[in-house]
């Protein structure tokens, strides 16, 4: 008789183990019955942003397989507007509400993928009865956004609470469709997630795009009228708006799995091997946001929400499900965004990391240009590095520059994952042309200052 998988969340990590597993597995060997509460499976979260801004004009384009898909080519039963409410481990079974019936069902499973994603961050002041409040975790978010900014009266302010790199990317978003933004942040610059010597450039160019980035600032509340948000109160006084997007983050959707006594670690984030088997209970895996990893360079836990970690785990279970063998070796923490005309990467440590982590290191900032300065399009590219010390080897990284930045950071990537140091960075055999470099690629020009500090 086949086995029975039962997978709960129907975009990356999940429909990434599914398919996995049905290319090793026929139908008569495995069943696969996908659970998902919204309207849309295999989507892409990164590019609502981009949906929202009207540079990609419609949703379908953020859908890489639909239901059908899912169906005719790897005979997976997709369950949409289901949202499972409870799992019986004793039992077997997941218990399942249609929401556009109503109804309850029941279903037996062998194997349990747990693939719930994140759920952001909403303290009570965002709830709220109020129309025009708005989180961007989902395609359903993104739709009752866009239905927002087309409706009439159309808004024409708007207020992002939260300057990690989605309020980054929506304050941007919101610029581009014409509207007045602000950004609201506690701490003391947005992008937190890069040194505050480099997330200062970030500032510099959203309020070069017209964001009125206020930082510093807390939110302590929200006004209404008419059934309409009309304000953000805040300890600096009312930030009138007609519109706000919650970009405070996210953590691990785990309230299923915690109620079924499923292990969850420190970062809150289930607990999970190499394989992506959750640690002591058989049949049961997890990948994606909803899981916790290992930070390579901290050695430390970490829950690193990003598209291309659970992708790539919800491959690993699904090879794994599916007979196979195959691990997830960890992450270090590389990311990229872009503000307007800039473009940020990150990879490893931020320096309080690397103080948390207990290293002895040194950072270094090395300024330089994307191409041969003589060359048309040259543009200034910052580049930080942390190195340990004494030994040298390279802990964490990150690039601000204006074009053919961004992925620069993933040669930085290489060489952390792979334990260089930043001496052994300056004999780095990179490519060199003008249109592309200077003679010593920014890159180089960092390890080589970093070396430098080191010999001090
Ligand atoms: C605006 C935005 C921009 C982003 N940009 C980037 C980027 O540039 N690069 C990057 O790497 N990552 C990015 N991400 C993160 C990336 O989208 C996520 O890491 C990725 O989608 C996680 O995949 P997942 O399958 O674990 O979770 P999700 O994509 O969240 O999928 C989980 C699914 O489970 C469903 N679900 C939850 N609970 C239940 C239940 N009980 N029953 C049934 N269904 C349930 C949810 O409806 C959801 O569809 C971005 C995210 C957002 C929101």
């Amino acid at each position: 008789m086949a086995e029975r998988l039962i997978v709960i969340g129907g975009d990356a990590a999940g429909m990434a183990t599914a398919a996995q597993a049905r290319r090793r597995r026929d139908r008569q060997d495995l069943e696969i019955v996908a659970f998902e509460r919204g309207h849309f499976t295999s989507y892409s979260a990164c590019g609502i942003p981009y949906w929202i801004s009207g540079l990609v004009p419609e949703a379908e384009q953020l859908i890489a397989r639909d239901p059908a898909t899912h169906r005719e080519k790897y005979d997976i039963d997709v369950r949409l507007r289901h949202e499972v409410v409870a799992i019986d481990l004793d039992r077997r079974e997941v218990t399942a509400v249609d929401l556009e019936s109503g109804g309850e069902v029941r279903e037996p499973f062998d194997i349990l993928m747990y693939a719930t994603g994140a759920v952001p961050t909403k303290p009570d002041w965002a709830r709220t009865e109020a129309a025009g409040v708005f989180g961007v975790q989902t395609l359903d978010d993104g739709s009752a956004l866009r239905e927002w900014l087309d409706r009439d009266p159309q808004p024409r302010r708007a207020v992002v609470v939260g300057g990690g790199y989605i309020g980054v990317e929506m304050a941007e978003a919101l610029v581009r469709r014409g509207l007045s933004v602000t950004l609201v942040e506690r701490g003391e610059q947005p992008m937190s997630t890069v040194d505050p010597d480099m997330a200062g450039l970030v500032a510099d160019a959203m309020r070069g795009l017209g964001v009125d980035i206020r930082t510093g600032v807390q939110v302590t509340g929200l006004s209404e009228r008419d059934g309409r948000v009309a304000a953000v109160e805040t300890d600096a006084g009312p930030i009138p708006t007609d519109l706000v997007v919650l970009g405070l983050g996210v953590r691990p959707n785990t309230a299923l799995a915690e109620a079924a006594g499923l292990p969850l670690g420190p970062t809150g984030g289930l607990r999970v091997d190499r394989r992506m088997r959750v640690l002591g209970v058989p049949g049961v895996w997890a990948a994606g946001d909803c899981v916790e990893t290992l930070h390579r360079v901290s050695g430390m836990p970490v829950h690193v929400p990003l598209g291309t970690h659970a992708n790539k785990q919800g491959r690993v279970a699904g090879i794994n499900i599916g007979g196979g063998y195959a691990t997830f070796a960890g992450v270090i923490g590389t990311a990229v965004t872009k503000v307007c005309d800039l473009e940020v990467g990150r990879t490893g440590l931020r320096e309080q990391d690397a103080q948390a982590a207990g290293f002895e290191f040194v950072s270094v900032i090395a300024e330089s240009t994307s191409r041969a300065g003589y060359y048309p399009g040259a543009r200034p590219m910052t580049v930080k590095l942390i190195a340990e010390r004494p030994s040298g080897r390279l802990l964490g990284a990150q690039i601000v520059g204006l074009s053919e930045a961004a992925k620069r950071i993933d040669t930085l990537a290489v060489a952390l994952w792979n334990r260089m140091t930043v001496d052994d960075m300056t004999a780095l055999d990179l490519g060199y042309a003008p249109p592309y470099a200077p003679v010593w690629d920014p890159v180089l020009v960092a390890a080589r200052k970093a070396v430098e500090a080191l010999a001090r």
